[in-house]
């Protein structure tokens, strides 16, 4: 597949290319544009002349674009979930999700089309004021390899229905739903350069983005490391930024619980595309009084998980994404065995297996008596490991849970409304969840806080990210 500048599938101007991996087989699928500073540069120029005809059109009619490339999405789904399948490696039923996801997102901002406005002010003695919301200009998304056609709609809907054109950059791992989801928006009618796809390593291809005079705006989503290089770099040119990072989710299970409701919700969290979602359940902190006896459900729950290539029917859990991933994971479960940091219930060993004999398959995993200083608790385990810890009470696990750099969301799972309300009010994190955990949706606001990130994505306020605000003063 090519890149996508100004309505054009593209070469690089390097002639290099790069090679996409299935995951579950370790197989060639394809191979895209590996793009430099310049074929960046060359998308941010179209973006840049595409803005003014984009931003003069009406939200109604980019609502009415968005709109027909939602329902193309819909038609092409199939198609769609098996690409995404293949080259992130999730489960079919699980790209299906997310494909509807894509279209369901554009649609929901497509609804408010209608509803930013600026607002009427008066003021006391000096007449009056109104305030007038203008797009940005040229905005940058760069994005990750785990939830692919999600983000993209996260970023492109807000974007694009607000007047903005964008530059996207997507994982190196994961162009290919990507830049085919592009082609379908160019096809519903959207006008050549208010949406280009640079495919690219992200040194390169999104540091240009980042660094570039004529990009207002960065939205990225990915790991704490590279958010706070990019906001290093967005601060020294006075950018926007919306950083979505990492999180370390914790899931508290108090003694009331309906223990059978956190069993399937723990496995959800946690093994849901393979444990590579930014809210999973990395943490779960259960009351000692139950927790024998969650921990044998959890056992039996993943003993029945089955794990394979995602195309295949009857499927629960795919493969990690990449090397990378799968090198960590191996890595991080031989340290707690080497080092004593818990005790392997179930798991914790790469399948055997026809199955599994190829690509990075890793068993779903169980770990109990886990201390508190283990990499488990302190790192952001992206991949299908879930550590366990006892605590005595609500006030343990909630000082536990607190204790970590993330704060993307939190669960807590209780019939007990006065545990909830503490539960609420005391969690640090962008999202809590009361006996569910994972869910989201495209009228709630989502993002984390401490370093989990700035800024919100989803609901009417999303919009607010890519729209300036100008206060015009009359006086009577
Ligand atoms: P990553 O930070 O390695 O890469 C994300 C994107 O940034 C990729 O497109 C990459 O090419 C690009 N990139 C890398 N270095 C760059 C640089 N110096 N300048 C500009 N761009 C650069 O993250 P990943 O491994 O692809 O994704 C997994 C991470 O994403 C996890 O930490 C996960 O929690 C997080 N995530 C967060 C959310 C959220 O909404 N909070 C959602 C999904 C994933």
């Amino acid at each position: 597949m090519k890149m996508q500048i100004n309505g054009k599938a593209v070469e690089s101007y390097s002639g290099e290319f790069f090679d996409i991996i299935n995951p579950a087989t370790c197989e060639l699928i394809d191979r895209v544009p590996k793009g430099t500073e310049n074929d960046a540069a060359m998308a941010v120029e179209a973006a840049s002349s595409a803005f003014s005809g984009w931003a003069s059109t009406s939200p109604q009619q980019r609502a009415g674009i968005l709109y027909r490339a939602a329902g193309i999405v819909r038609q092409r789904k199939d198609e769609l979930s098996v690409l995404l399948t293949r080259e992130q490696g999730k489960t079919l039923a699980e790209a299906k999700n997310e494909i509807a996801g894509f279209a369901n997102v554009l649609e929901y901002y497509c609804g408010l089309a209608s509803s930013f406005h600026g607002d009427f002010v008066q003021i006391p003695q000096n007449g009056y004021a109104f305030t007038v919301k203008k797009p940005l200009g040229v905005c940058a998304a760069i994005i990750p390899w785990n939830m692919p056609a999600l983000i993209m709609a996260w970023k492109i809907g807000p974007a694009l229905i607000s007047g903005n054109t964008l530059v996207l950059k997507p994982a190196s791992n994961t162009p290919l739903t990507n830049l085919t989801l592009a082609s379908i928006l160019s096809e519903a009618g959207l006008s050549a350069g208010v949406l280009n796809v640079v495919t690219g390593p992200g040194e390169v291809v999104g540091e240009t983005l980042v660094k570039s005079p004529k990009v207002k705006k960065i939205s990225f989503t990915g790991e704490v490391g590279t958010g706070k290089r990019i906001a290093e770099l967005a601060a020294g040119r006075m950018k926007r930024v919306t950083l979505e990072l990492g999180g370390s989710d914790p899931m508290l299970v108090c003694d009331d619980a309906n223990l059978e409701d956190a069993v399937a919700g723990a496995l959800r969290g946690r093994f849901y595309n393979c444990g590579q979602t930014c809210t999973a359940v990395k943490r779960l902190f259960v009351f000692e009084s139950v927790a024998e006896e969650l921990i044998k459900k959890l056992e039996t729950g993943i003993r029945n998980l089955r794990l394979g290539n995602g195309l295949h029917e009857d499927i629960d859990m795919g493969p990690l994404n990449n090397r990378k991933q799968w090198e960590y994971i191996k890595q991080l479960v031989r340290d707690v065995e080497e080092k004593d940091e818990g005790r392997i219930i179930t798991g914790g060993r790469v399948p055997e297996g026809s199955a599994c004999s190829k690509g990075y398959f890793f068993e779903p995993t169980l770990i109990t008596d886990v201390p508190v200083e283990s990499r488990l608790l302190k790192e952001e385990v992206f991949g299908p490991v879930l550590p366990v810890v006892q605590v005595k009470d609500l006030e343990e696990a909630i000082e536990a849970a607190n204790n970590s750099c993330y704060g993307l969301g939190a669960s807590i799972w209780t019939k007990n409304i006065d545990r909830a309300r503490i539960g609420f009010e005391q969690l640090n994190a962008g999202i809590i969840w009361l006996n569910q955990h994972l869910k989201v949706a495209p009228e709630v606001p989502f993002g984390g806080t401490k370093e989990s990130g700035i800024g919100r994505e989803n609901g009417p306020d999303a919009l607010s990210e890519y729209l300036d605000l100008k206060t015009v003063m009359l006086k009577t």
